[in-house]
């Protein structure tokens, strides 16, 4: 049996007629940057997310730097995110000239470890950025406790977490800011690159609005220099028809991955949720013994599973964070994770069969 890491084939030949049909009408309209399709998108994706405003930009690493442009986070200013994400969350912060301040990962989630931030917090600092990695909201609370006292924004990246919950809540209700990404294998993916920005505050919306459309009021009148960050009218058309299924793909990752859980108990180390939280499964990731992965990976592969690793190296030790000088012990906990984990397939398209077979290959490893 092959088993892809991620089926968008068989996503699009489930919805093939809707996505034909809304491409083609952008086309007709010639819709093609921002217009109509993106507009209606944002709509329904600010009401989706539970926020008042959704500005679309051109992906998510954009709107994360579009996020601390709006709120002016810049050059002498510290930002505090997790020291395992994918690169772009970290690469946003350094974009806007400010310094990157990792902090180190919770064993369990492995999303930032809230016991640890307060103690990176210096007069510079100006935000946290915490991830809700593969899925699993940070836990906010404590987060945004520690960003009153010390008078912090914080921007929730939210690349993996589309329809994600916390408390009751949904994620984006939980920051002053939150960034979505809407790449193609993301939870809501588009046709293309695509990303949002999220926020009920009616001036930081606009204001981020104007820095994606090169500080532009008016036509040719220009407030200030911002960037070409747009979202296009088809990535809007196709977004649109996706969201009226996130729900039910979500269900379905949901599903599969308590099925991997119950399959794969006292196999491997399965995934931890926080309580009361609506987990949203953009990737499922176990934990092997560090020295047996690679075998553990080939041998999936042998048996036709892709299987993935997010992310090898934890931020601080890409060599782009060499000038950070950071060593072993600084992030003890994301180092450790990033040599045991590995991503299983995971998507609402795979179905009960096959996640019993992954499971029996890796029993029989
Ligand atoms: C995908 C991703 C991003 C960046 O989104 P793009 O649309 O690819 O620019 C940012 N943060 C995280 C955690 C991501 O997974």
């Amino acid at each position: 049996m092959n088993i892809p890491f991620v089926d968008l084939k068989s996503q699009y030949n489930e919805i093939k007629q809707e996505i034909d049909s809304a491409i083609s009408e952008v086309i007709s309209n010639t819709a093609f940057i921002g217009g109509k399709y993106a507009r209606q998108f944002e709509e329904s994706f600010a009401k989706y997310t539970g926020v008042k405003h959704c500005v679309g930009v051109g992906n998510g690493t954009d709107a994360l730097f579009i996020a601390l442009k709006t709120l002016g986070i810049g050059p002498g200013d510290e930002v505090i995110t997790a020291a395992n994400s994918f690169i772009a969350t970290s690469e946003a912060i350094s974009a806007t000239g400010a310094r990157v301040v990792f902090v180190d990962i919770n064993p369990k989630l492995y999303t930032i470890d809230v016991t640890k931030i307060e103690e990176k917090i210096t007069p510079k600092t100006k935000a946290i950025i915490p991830v809700h990695l593969y899925g699993q909201p940070a836990d906010m609370d404590p987060i945004l406790s520690i960003a009153k006292k010390h008078n912090l924004k914080v921007i929730g990246d939210a690349a993996q977490a589309h329809g994600a919950l916390y408390k009751g809540k949904k994620i984006a209700q939980c920051a002053d800011m939150t960034c979505y990404s809407f790449y193609p294998g993301k939870n809501l993916g588009a046709y293309g690159d695509a990303g949002a920005i999220v926020t009920d505050n009616d001036t930081w919306a606009e204001n981020a609005r104007k820095f994606a459309n090169h500080g532009r009021a008016a036509k040719y009148n220009h407030e200030f220099e911002g960037v070409n960050s747009r979202m296009d009218g088809i990535q809007g058309a196709v977004l649109g028809v996706k969201l009226n299924y996130i729900e039910d793909w979500t269900e379905k990752r949901r599903r599969n991955a308590y099925l991997y859980n119950e399959l794969l108990q006292g196999v491997v180390t399965t995934p931890v949720e926080l309580d009361d939280v609506r987990a949203v499964y953009h990737l499922y990731v176990v934990k092997v013994e560090a020295a047996k992965r690679e075998a553990f990976q080939a041998f999936l592969k042998e048996n036709g599973i892709d299987t993935g690793i997010h992310y090898p190296i934890a931020l601080p030790y890409l060599q782009a964070y060499d000038y950070l000088n950071h060593t072993e012990s600084d992030f003890p906990v994301s180092l450790k994770t990033s040599q045991e984990i590995v991503s299983l397939p995971m998507c609402p398209q795979l179905n009960e069969e096959q996640i019993a077979y992954v499971a029996e290959i890796i029993k029989k490893f």
